[in-house]
């Protein structure tokens, strides 16, 4: 009898491939085991089983594989069945949820590069000898592709001696270079080695003798470690010995102590200083217990809870019964919510019970997380991740919450899988036989009509915590105030005049605008021209801090232009305005208060995000200026004051979503005011106060946008009534996507009629030289959605067999956002 398995490849093959195993290593082989095996005329891969079979392939020669990688699986039964899920229902191969799943260290390939861990030592006997080989080759080339490694040891099985090497930590898989995402660093003391003997301390405190406050530190130092033999953090060492920090930091600064700092969400914690979880309010008392019997009827429900409602309390409530129960629980958020705030809250709470995952960790920390998670580990009972954590091989799950469930980044945008992590999470909860709660202060449309329909449970909580008063909204009309002469730049007297207010009585304030940079494009007054980016099809950005005009799609810049390219006058004006224009303007009006600004650009480098967030929280800044990352779940006592600058660049933006966002994205940052005892203030500018949007936004009134909105997507058969696929054709030629698109749309009409809108070029036609035009199909609720995407992967493969059209990139995207 022969053995053979089928894996997937990492690679974007339709289907899985077969390779020819020995008895031996079938009766060993289970499926989710790595093997190491020849693709092609002679690269390497790690492949993942699939399946152990006897059925020699039909069409071609099995090939052996070189060797296992594993003893035990590290994918589970119940991952392999959420990914053909995921595969089947995004249109996309297993090799690409392979891709998005596996930390980058567990798929190695020829092409990989590794290079050696610089600050890691590594001891010359700890490696075995082909180890040191390559180890010691890594000390010659900074780095060196698998395929070079296989020369150097003359022999084609690397991947285990790989694989050893990453486990001793001695090296890493080059990645793209992330900012490796450090929630918050927690600075601690230890007294300098020399001292640490017991001549040294002698000395030590002789030498101190005239600095009686020094050694009091000292002293105190000693003691706290020999209690709680514990590092010690800077602020309790301040703390217990009463002294300020200019001492301590004398005494790092002579060398006697010595600072170092520890991620906050790697601390370990010992579960001595947990906190209990705080005892809910009537109203979330409710909610909880509604939530717990509509759970017990239904897999999914949905909590709307108006912002400062106190809806993370009832998580924890949940989560505390499911540890009960020894369930792991995934508690799911948009990756820029996942902020040291609410880390810091749940650890309080559970200690290192909780997992934080974050696609900007290194592969070296998922791959720990994915470790704890697999084995079930007490410190990974709670998985608080952003989209990519839906994939994490877990064991016993009994939970999930998806926190912000309306948040349109849960969507993967590129590459494939573009699957969308709420509906993920909610088959994967379903394999589980467990259970999803979808929480929002401003539910998604699709998400509050399944609640409608029956498919979900609803649950409504309308209080705020502490009977906080919602905001007062007011809208001003700009256009009014512009005739009238009563604006400054872009402030209306009346939002001047309650900063001045709100900073009179020492609150914070909150401005927003949802764009980023000076004024986004630079306008010649004389011809009408605007520097165009030379990639894509979209004018560029001033950027007044780097004095550039930028492209925010491509990266491509150039020195902002003196005069203007076209015509040569000097009248370059700007049009529109962003967050750096804002913060100007601020500053000049409120010169005596310190403004900040918080986007994309300020919050790029190291620990940038975190700094202003502390920054805020600890008052060094009275005005913060920022765009939508301010929205996401930031809970800042003092801020009494929320601006938004112009509400007509949302409303008017080209998506049949803009009016759903902008109440979300309104709403949300609304809700940062005045979360105290102190009634917050809103105002939002505006040329269109009239819009029904803004009225409801002032007015709270989510249902009656709700009802008016789905209005809408029925008559224009949009999403949540009707489902819809973009079908986007890529190439570098016009002419080719032009032609392209033409046939395609055409061969998709035969099929679906009238239900195919375009081929239509986007805004920006052309993205890094890349000319884009899409194609939607809309699929009506009757419609069997396995059916509509049966054809158009029969139209797809009939497209690419065409030989004309074979370069161009064809990208299927199932819900597209
Ligand atoms: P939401 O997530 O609904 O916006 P939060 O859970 O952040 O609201 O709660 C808002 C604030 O109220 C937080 O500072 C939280 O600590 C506090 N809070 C909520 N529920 C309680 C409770 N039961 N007891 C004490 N404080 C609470
Ligand atoms: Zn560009
Ligand atoms: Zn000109």
């Amino acid at each position: 009898m022969n053995y053979f398995i089928n894996v997937i490849l990492p690679i974007p093959l339709e289907k899985s491939f077969t390779y020819a195993i020995t008895k031996a290593e079938a009766d060993f082989l289970q499926p989710g085991i790595r093997v190491s095996v020849p693709f092609g005329k002679s690269k390497i891969y790690t492949a993942l089983v699939l399946e152990i079979h006897n059925n020699a392939p039909q069409v071609y020669e099995a090939k052996e594989i070189h060797q296992i990688l594993d003893d035990t699986p590290i994918v589970t039964t119940q991952q392999l069945e959420h990914w053909h899920w995921m595969s089947k229902y995004y249109l996309c191969t297993l090799g690409d949820v392979m891709r998005a799943a596996l930390p980058s260290s567990f798929v190695l390939e020829s092409e990989t590069i590794v290079s050696k861990n610089e600050n890691q030592v590594i001891k010359d006997e700890d490696l075995k000898d082909d180890e040191f080989i390559i180890y010691e080759a890594l000390q010659q080339q900074s780095s060196l592709k698998i395929q070079d490694m296989m020369s150097i040891l003359d022999k084609k099985n690397v991947l285990p001696v790989i694989k050893r090497l990453l486990e001793k930590n001695a090296i890493s898989v080059q990645e793209e270079i992330y900012e490796k995402y450090k929630p918050k660093l927690v600075r601690y003391v230890k007294i300098a080695s020399q001292f640490s003997s017991q001549q040294g301390l002698q000395n030590l405190m002789e030498d101190l003798s005239r600095a009686p406050k020094q050694r009091d530190v000292i002293m105190t130092l000693f003691s706290v470690s020999a209690q709680t033999k514990k590092p010690v953090k800077v602020s309790d060492l301040s703390q217990e010995s009463d002294a300020s920090s200019s001492i301590i930091k004398t005494l790092i600064d002579k060398g006697i102590l010595e600072e170092y700092h520890i991620q906050m969400d790697r601390v370990e914690y010992d579960g001595d200083d947990k906190e209990d979880s705080k005892q809910l309010n009537e109203y979330q008392e409710k909610a909880l217990s509604e939530i717990t019997e509509t759970l017990e009827k239904q897999n999914i429900t949905l909590l709307h809870g108006v912002t400062s409602s106190g809806k993370t309390e009832i998580y924890v409530k949940l989560i505390e019964e499911q540890l009960k129960a020894k369930k792991q629980v995934l508690y799911l958020l948009p990756e820029i919510a996942l902020t040291t705030q609410l880390v810091e809250r749940l650890q309080n709470y559970f200690g290192e019970q909780v997992a934080v995952f974050h696609s900007k960790y290194s592969s070296h920390e998922r791959v720990e997380v994915w470790n704890n998670v697999l084995n079930n580990l007490p410190k990974a009972q709670i998985v608080l991740g952003a989209r990519s954590s839906v994939l994490l091989p877990f064991k016993n799950l009994g939970l999930i919450i998806v926190d912000e469930e309306h948040e349109s980044s849960y969507k993967q945008f590129d590459p494939a899988p573009r699957y969308h992590a709420r509906d993920t999470a909610i088959v994967l909860a379903s394999i589980f036989k467990s259970k999803t709660l979808l929480g929002s202060a401003t539910p998604s449309l699709e998400s509050y009509f399944n609640a409608q329909q029956g498919k979900y449970g609803l649950v409504e909580l309308n209080h705020r915590y502490n009977n906080v008063m919602m905001p007062d909204i007011e809208l001003i009309d700009i256009k009014d105030k512009q005739k009238r002469k009563r604006m400054q730049g872009h402030f209306s007297d009346r939002l001047i005049e309650e900063i001045k207010e709100t900073l009179a009585q020492g609150f914070q304030i909150i401005l927003f605008q949802n764009r980023r940079g000076f004024s986004p494009i630079i306008e010649c007054n004389s011809c009408g021209h605007a520097p165009q980016c030379p990639n894509c099809d979209v004018s560029l950005t001033f950027h007044q801090y780097r004095n550039q005009l930028r492209c925010h799609y491509c990266g491509y810049n150039a020195v902002m232009p003196k005069t203007c390219d076209a015509c040569g006058s000097v009248e370059l004006d700007s049009k529109g305005f962003g967050t750096e224009q804002v913060e100007q303007e601020a500053k000049l009006l409120f010169p005596d208060h310190k403004v900040g600004r918080m986007d994309l650009d300020t919050t790029r480098g190291k620990y940038g995000y975190e700094k202003i967030i502390t920054a805020l929280e600890q008052g060094e800044i009275d005005i913060l200026v920022g765009t939508q990352m301010l929205t996401k779940g930031l809970d800042f006592r003092n801020v009494k004051l929320v601006g938004i600058m112009n509400a007509d660049n949302m409303l008017n933006f080209p998506d049949f979503r803009a009016h759903e966002r902008s109440y979300q994205l309104m709403v949300q940052v609304s809700g940062r005011a005045g979360r105290t005892k102190e009634r917050g203030k809103v105002l939002i500018q505006t040329y269109n106060p009239y819009h029904k949007i803004l009225q409801q936004v002032s007015t709270n009134s989510y249902f009656e946008m709700f009802e008016e909105q789905l209005g809408e997507r029925q008559a224009f058969k949009y999403p949540p009534v009707f489902r819809m696929i973009k079908i986007t054709l890529k190439h570098k030629d016009f002419q080719k996507v032009d032609v392209g698109a033409d046939w395609y749309a055409k061969s998709l009409r035969t099929v679906f009629g009238k239900h195919v809108l375009g081929p239509e070029f986007p805004p920006v036609a052309r993205i890094r030289n890349q000319y884009l035009k899409h194609i939607l199909v809309k699929i009506p609720q009757k419609q069997s959605l396995g059916k509509t995407k049966e054809a158009i992967l029969k139209i797809n493969t009939s497209f690419l067999s065409v030989k004309d059209f074979r370069p161009i990139r064809v990208i299927l995207n199932v819900d597209n956002y």
